[in-house]
């Protein structure tokens, strides 16, 4: 039996990063930079103010204070989007917005609270001087040109992972489309003769099928595209035909059939089309669980698609895609960063792991006090799915060990983190 980081290895080793493609950038959120993005405009596109004032030449306010304002006269106003229709004289100012080019000849902005435009307006005085209320050093309230991106500049390093920032980024350069590695498109395959769809009424002995469901959203939450194939029964024909379907896609997932029960085919079906590159984890849940790869003629080319076998119980299916599946999706959309989120915790109870195996057991982690805390969420069965709808974490509970005791330190892989743990 192998360990969970030789399994990833193994797994990562077949996986190959997928081709890129253009697209609309925010059909990109999450997807991985295929190039260097350079820009061929400055940024901002003039020096311009970041406050709402008066364009003044910061020598004309040295000495002034609210007791002794410097008065200036007021030759135009420019609005964000428009040019300054005049220029700054010794003496002048033109009241500016924000983000409205800085008028030729001024070099600060004094922000209205600074000047006594209030009191004026209520006193129905003259608007055409203003009085200055303060010294200004030059560059105050200014943007210059470029200050954000200056032309010519790398501003993306291919790798990078595209995120709501990046796409402003590439918005305000003016790029509508992104060249990005693409979505892995990942075939689910359900496997088991008592499994149902979940639109049709149970019969005596069957339930429905979930894990293509959980299976299916895993896939889409970690940025690949699932391919559903239904359900597989247990015969060789069936398997073979659905694993057929799943060829067209980057990779096939398949749950249930891959333990030693007499009608585990799934490992039956692979040995005969493909290649087993390993059969079970040391870990749990999920012990049972392959690996390998299918081969396809394509184009006339003989082409590897790899397949990861999840165990049946829902819960196993679930641990187990976190630990293979994500970072293998990950890895063919470009990532790098394949670890999943973790904390270090203390476990709030004793946590008996003495079979050998890593386990991963499901908890609340909460924050008291600037300290993460975990807390198992009660069974720990295999098929018990509303272990994981109740978890916020997986504990890791090492393996060759005794387990934990209640006051341990734990390293917890995040499944979510929720506002009251920030
Ligand atoms: P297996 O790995 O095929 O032996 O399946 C183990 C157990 O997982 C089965 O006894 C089922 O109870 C459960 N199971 C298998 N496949 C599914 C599925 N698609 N949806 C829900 N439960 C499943
Ligand atoms: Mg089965």
């Amino acid at each position: 039996m192998i360990s969970v980081e030789e399994a990833l290895e193994k797994i990562l080793s077949y996986v190959e990063v997928l081709e890129p493609e253009d697209k609309p950038i925010l059909d990109c959120l999450g997807q991985v930079l295929a190039e260097d993005v350079y820009s061929t405009i400055d940024i901002p596109p003039l020096d311009n103010s970041s406050m709402d004032g008066y364009a003044v030449r910061a020598e004309d306010s040295y000495g002034a204070s609210q007791s002794s304002p410097k008065n200036l006269t007021v030759v135009g106003e420019v609005a964000a989007g428009s040019m300054p229709a005049a220029e700054i004289e010794p003496g002048t100012a033109i009241r500016i917005m924000t983000g409205a080019p800085l008028p030729e000849g001024a070099d600060a902005i004094v922000q209205f609270e600074d000047t006594d435009e209030a009191s004026r307006r209520l006193s129905h005085s003259d608007l055409s001087q203003i009085g200055i209320l303060r010294q200004v050093e030059k560059g105050l309230n200014v943007r210059y040109r470029g200050e954000d991106i200056a032309r010519d500049g790398l501003v993306l390093k291919q790798g990078k992972v595209l995120r709501p920032s990046e796409l402003g980024v590439l918005a305000s350069l003016g790029y509508s489309i992104a060249r990005v590695i693409r979505r892995p498109v990942v075939a689910v395959l359900a496997t088991g003769n008592e499994l149902i769809d979940i639109d049709q009424p149970l019969a005596a002995g069957k339930i429905h099928n979930s894990n293509t469901y959980t299976i299916s959203a895993q896939v889409l939450r970690y940025g690949g595209i699932p391919n559903i194939l239904g359900i597989g029964r247990d015969s060789l024909e069936s398997l073979s035909g659905k694993i057929e379907e799943g060829l067209s896609s980057d990779m096939l997932i398949t749950s249930g059939g891959v333990s030693l029960g007499d009608y585990d085919i799934v490992k039956d079906v692979l040995a005969k089309r493909g290649e087993i590159a390993l059969r079970t984890v040391c870990m749990k849940p999920g012990k049972p669980s392959a690996f390998g790869v299918i081969k396809k003629v394509e184009g006339g080319k003989e082409k590897m698609v790899p397949h990861l076998g999840l165990p049946g119980n829902p819960v196993s299916s679930m641990v187990t895609f976190e630990q293979f599946a994500r970072p293998a999706i990950l890895k063919m959309m470009g990532r790098e960063d394949f670890a999943k989120p973790t904390i270090q915790a203390v476990i709030e109870e004793d946590v008996i792991n003495d079979d050998g195996r890593r386990m991963y057991a499901r908890v609340i982690v909460t924050r008291r006090e600037g300290k993460y805390y975990a807390r198992a969420t009660g069974p720990q069965g295999s098929g018990i799915l509303s272990s994981m709808v109740k978890a916020n974490g997986l504990a890791i509970v090492p393996e060759n060990t005794e387990g934990v005791k209640a006051g341990d330190i734990v390293q917890v892989q995040m499944l979510d983190w929720s506002g009251d743990l920030m």
